[in-house]
């Protein structure tokens, strides 16, 4: 079916929200005011979109937090909300073909990966979290005979989800599904760079029966609407994904406001460890490749350090540039491109200049380098590796966004542990060995929040995601996330 369609063709007539979706509707905001959205795949402007201020958001607020007190979700029977929450994750499913143009059209990522990818596990995310609803329990205590003590996990009340334009429609659904299988309303606050497919999540939530206001979309600029979700007295909690420098922003609007509860998935650095005793250099230079770049290396994951031993590097090095070949930028709304353009020109602009500090330093460029297509009038950067890199240079230590490998060459299993470590960041880190024993050793030495061994970004909704040190506390997916968006109440009655 992808194949079959001229996605060219549906991208002229396809229509692009760009109104706040509030209390049920698409509204006009009070602001008036707009920003532009761009197609980073051609650099044309597709239309502007309406940034909220803090009247806007406020509106938003009020209207969730009226749904919230009038009990039409948060008191709802689970059963009921659990039917329309699977309702809500069918309708993203059939809306299927619109979700990955707009997505694409918005961020330049292949409409491969958006209809295969990005519209399929957002579905997926919010069904799990359905299913969930009926099937999690609270506790008994064991307190004195002449008591019983429930303990029991209550919603918060008004969650804002503030999340990035990387994956926008993947992050989302990882705080709409545990938000509001817990009862709680949401003011969704998409990325600037990426608004169409939250605003028409409101749409499509409304439609599988969620009551008007317990899902809110404002769309604006980060220091506007975002910052005012994070200062706002009547919001209970923020569910925060993005740049570390941002998360710690929300920190401080928690204390300058209510104690809002925050959670935080930030950036990374993350190690792609491969030991002199891996016996398959294949499967390592294959998910080394994809592991920067997948998503043009916009990925909070991203293995964007090798950290590779003296004695395999020469073979592996080889065979990384043959699996970068499949990663030539291409047009995303072609159905065979398995890169895309980065998300804005500012964005491609950043990682040109983390490309200049590279060579500056003295990095040694194994492959690429350039901004490709640029007769498109788009945002392309050609698979581009360093060698020769040292930790401490600033292609190693920065989040670069892009793809952009910085590869590091050590001695021994200890060397390679104490490089990975040496980072602010705690996302994730990989392995690649044939010994079970390194393989166990690596997987405790790694101080991350997800750790592979001989794989690389595989997840599931069953299993938590999230990070250690500046890469942020809490964690999405899995039934952990739930913990996020509740408060824990301990109820006593004596007999
Ligand atoms: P960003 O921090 O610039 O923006 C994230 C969100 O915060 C956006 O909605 C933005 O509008 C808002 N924002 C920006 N400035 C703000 C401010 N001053 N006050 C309040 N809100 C503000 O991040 P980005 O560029 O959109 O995304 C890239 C970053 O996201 C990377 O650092 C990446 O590692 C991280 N990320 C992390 C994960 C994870 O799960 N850990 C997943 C995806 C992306």
């Amino acid at each position: 079916m992808l194949q079959t369609i001229d996605w060219h063709a549906r991208a002229k007539s396809v229509r692009l929200p760009n109104r706040p979706f509030i209390d049920g509707q698409y509204v006009d905001s009070v602001s008036n005011e707009t920003f532009p959205c761009v197609y980073p795949g051609d650099g044309r402007l597709l239309t502007q979109v309406a940034s909220c201020n803090e009247a806007d958001v406020d509106k938003a607020v009020r209207s969730a937090r009226n749904a919230f007190n009038a009990g039409v979700w948060s008191r709802m029977a689970p059963v009921d909300r659990r039917r329309i929450m699977l309702r809500f994750a069918e309708l993203i499913l059939a809306n299927r073909e619109e979700l990955a143009l707009l997505e694409t059209l918005n961020v330049g990522k292949p409409i491969a990966n958006a209809f295969n990818g990005d519209v399929v596990s957002a579905a997926n995310c919010i069904a799990w979290y359905a299913e969930a609803i009926d099937k999690v329990y609270g506790e008994v205590a064991a307190t004195a005979h002449e008591m019983t003590t429930l303990v029991v996990r209550e919603p918060l009340g008004v969650v804002a989800a503030v999340v990035p334009w990387n994956y926008p429609m993947s992050m989302a659904a990882w705080k709409l599904g545990p938000a509001l299988a817990t009862g709680n309303s949401v003011v969704l606050k998409p990325a600037e760079q990426s608004p169409f497919t939250a605003l028409k999540f409101g749409e499509l939530a409304v439609e599988a029966g969620l009551p008007p206001g317990v899902l809110n979309v404002v769309p604006g600029l980060g220091h506007i609407a975002g910052k005012a979700l994070g200062l706002h007295m009547d919001v209970d909690c923020v569910g925060f994904t993005g740049s570390t420098e941002v998360g710690k922003y929300f920190m401080q609007y928690s204390g300058q406001s209510n104690i809002k509860r925050i959670g935080l998935e930030l950036g990374g650095k993350s190690p792609q460890v491969v030991l002199a005793d891996c016996d398959d250099l294949d499967a390592a230079a294959a998910g080394v490749a994809a592991g920067i770049f997948a998503n043009t290396g916009q990925v909070c994951n991203a293995g964007s350090r090798l950290i590779v031993d003296e004695k395999v590097r020469d073979a592996l090095f080889e065979k990384i540039a043959a699996q970068a070949k499949s990663f030539t930028p291409g047009d995303p709304l072609d159905a065979t491109t398995r890169m895309g353009s980065l998300v804005t020109e500012e964005q491609m602009d950043r990682v040109l200049g983390y490309i200049d500090a590279g060579r500056a330093e003295g990095a040694t460029t194994l492959i690429g380098g350039s901004r490709v297509r640029v007769e498109t009038g788009g945002f392309y950067i050609e698979p581009t590796i360093f060698d020769r890199v040292r930790n401490d240079m600033t292609i190693a230590r920065e989040e670069i966004f892009g793809p952009v490998l910085a590869a590091i060459t050590v001695n021994g299993f200890d060397e390679a542990m104490e490089v990975a470590n040496d980072t602010i960041y705690g996302l994730a880190g990989a392995v690649w060995t044939g010994s079970v024993k390194n393989a166990h050793r690596a997987a405790k030495a790694i101080k991350a929040g997800v750790v592979w061994v001989n794989c690389f970004d595989r997840g599931s909704m069953a299993a938590p995601f999230g990070g250690f040190k500046q890469s942020g506390f809490g964690r999405d997916k899995s039934l952990h996330a739930m913990d996020k968006y509740t408060d824990l109440k301990a109820m006593w009655f004596a007999h």
